[in-house]
């Protein structure tokens, strides 16, 4: 999945953030996913077609470790999916990113306050300190950000977008039409 575009009358982003969570998987979905599950989205998210090295570029690469851990053929050096990505040296599950950012788009697509939801609201649902909490959320909405990475954006956009044959694409009715789609008046 490719990364949304960026429209410059979408001032606030509440376009972008409807369309993200258009493509979000049905809920539960992504609670029900394990940690090697998760591993393997953000793995074939990062690498499409073949796994790379981040040192060198080189594509002949081999696995240790059951596959979480590679090896450059070329230079040696040993890394994982996350190595020179905001998740590196994480010690936070792959669940609780995938969650927390799945709570985002929920909230954040519902247009409200952006403070939702809070630190102190995901630190006490996911058991963290409410540091962790804080920085986690800042991180995920850095991935989230036109400028970021789009790592766990496009990992967890899996779901096929709607496309409203008597709307113009990205249009003001468009927009308008996906957010009475999220607010329950037409059905998905
Ligand atoms: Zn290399």
């Amino acid at each position: 999945m490719n990364r949304l575009p960026f429209f410059d009358d979408d001032h606030d982003g509440q376009f972008r953030w409807l369309l993200i969570w258009e493509r979000l998987p049905e809920p539960g979905y992504l609670k029900a996913l394990g940690e090697d599950d998760l591993r393997q989205r953000l793995q074939e998210t990062r690498w499409p077609t073949s796994i790379c090295c981040p040192e060198c570029a080189q594509t002949s690469i081999g696995q240790l470790e059951r596959g979480s851990l590679f090896q450059c053929h070329r230079c040696r050096k040993q890394f994982s999916v996350t190595n020179g990505t905001f998740l590196h040296r994480t010690k936070l599950s792959f669940s609780l990113w995938f969650l927390v950012a799945e709570d985002v788009i929920r909230e954040f697509a519902l247009g409200s306050d952006r403070r939702y939801p809070s630190p102190k609201r995901i630190a006490a649902k996911y058991k963290l300190p409410q540091p962790t909490a804080y920085r986690v959320k800042k991180l995920i909405l850095q991935d989230f950000a036109p400028a970021g990475e789009g790592l766990l954006e496009r990992a967890i956009c899996m779901h096929e977008p709607m496309q409203p044959t008597h709307l113009a694409l990205f249009s003001a009715e468009h927009r308008y039409w996906l957010d009475q789609v999220r607010r329950g008046f037409i059905k998905r």
